[in-house]
């Protein structure tokens, strides 16, 4: 019997075992497509994707995408990076690395066997933005040398690897600076606002707010998010982006707080600690682009978000698992 060889379509995850990552991986099997999963578990585990190893058509590698990879793919979606400000601060020069010597990699690839790529590029792009809400077409206030510009100035760079590669070389890009997105599977000690809520909350712990809490952040629930990239990566070969992908609902990090604990019935107090340096005061996206080219828009609304995701470190909390 003569079998068809790749009748699926083959699609390169990196950071596959990540938070992002795994919905994403989750999604396109569902899809219908071989899924190969690239993470080299500097922020994750093998966890998020244990569920999906028995899948013939999944398949999970250890990785560091700083290092070239040779496989044959028809698209990739670079998620790798660590992207909480914790872990990203935690070794800037791998950051760095990761973003700029992983994109390089990842063209490379997409150039070598004619593959479609997607970056994660982010919100963090704008810096401390003096243009409110962002649009694409703010080139951003990033302190070049802060505590933050290994992610920033890293993400950047790769924007302009990105558009590079494109008028350079033709390769078929898409470039989405996403916004805060939360949800289950986000590891509760990676140090980003809705996890250390969560995580406080269910423990009746005090919540801490950094800074007075008037700071803002827009939260797109992380289903929206992935079939917005995924809508992305599926629109014409002219739509490079960079686009914005996320939820336009601002809300100040106390607004957020009070929500969780309402949410979760808490009884924890609130503190206030020191505001990191360089940490934006607004940040919301102007989604018009995405809405009028790929015609995407969120729809969870924030609060049925938080719940969905309060039930998972719930589950995680009983289980024994991550919260204990
Ligand atoms: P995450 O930290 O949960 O996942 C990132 C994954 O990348 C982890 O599994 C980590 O182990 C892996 N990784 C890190 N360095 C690597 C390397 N050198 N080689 C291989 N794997 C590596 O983060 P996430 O929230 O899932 O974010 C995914 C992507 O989306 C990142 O590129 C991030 O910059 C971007 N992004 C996320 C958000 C957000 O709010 N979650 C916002 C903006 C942009
Ligand atoms: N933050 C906070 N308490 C925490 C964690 C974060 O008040 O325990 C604030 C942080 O200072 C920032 C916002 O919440 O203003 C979002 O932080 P996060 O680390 O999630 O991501 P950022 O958007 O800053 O990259």
């Amino acid at each position: 019997m003569v079998y068809a060889m790749h009748s699926r379509k083959r699609v390169l995850v990196t950071g596959g075992s990540g938070f992002i990552g795994s919905h994403l991986c989750e999604f396109l099997l569902r899809e219908g497509c071989e899924v190969i999963c690239v993470d080299n578990f500097f922020c994750s585990d093998r966890s998020n994707v244990a569920h999906l190893i028995d899948n013939r058509n999944f398949e999970l590698i250890r990785h560091d995408v700083t290092f070239p990879l040779y496989i044959e793919i028809d698209e990739i979606y670079n998620l790798a990076c660590p992207a909480s400000p914790v872990h990203y601060q935690h070794n800037p020069v791998q950051t760095i690395k990761t973003c700029v010597h992983g994109a390089i990699n990842m063209l490379g690839l997409a150039k070598r066997v004619g593959a479609r790529i997607f970056q994660a590029s982010t919100s963090e792009i704008y810096g401390d933005p003096e243009v409110h809400p962002q649009k694409e077409s703010y080139r951003g206030h990033v302190n070049p040398i802060g505590l933050r510009s290994c992610y920033d100035e890293g993400k950047r760079c790769v924007e302009s690897l990105f558009l590079s590669y494109w008028k350079q070389n033709k390769v078929s890009i898409k470039v989405a600076r996403i916004f805060n997105t939360y949800g289950p599977k986000m590891h509760p000690n990676d140090g980003r606002v809705v996890s250390n809520f969560m995580v406080q909350a269910l423990r009746h712990e005090p919540i801490t707010i950094y800074g007075n809490g008037q700071q803002t952040r827009s939260f797109c629930y992380v289903s929206d998010l992935v079939k917005g990239i995924v809508k992305f990566m599926d629109s014409g070969s002219e739509v490079t982006g960079p686009m914005n992908i996320g939820n336009p609902k601002e809300v100040t990090v106390l607004e957020l707080a009070k929500l969780i604990i309402k949410i979760t019935g808490s009884k924890s107090q609130l503190v206030f600690k020191e505001l990191p340096a360089d940490d934006p005061k607004r940040r919301c996206p102007d989604i018009t682009m995405a809405k009028n080219t790929i015609g995407w828009a969120p729809s969870v609304d924030l609060e049925v978000g938080l719940r969905l995701t309060a039930e998972y470190f719930e589950k995680c909390f009983r289980n024994g698992g991550r919260l204990s």
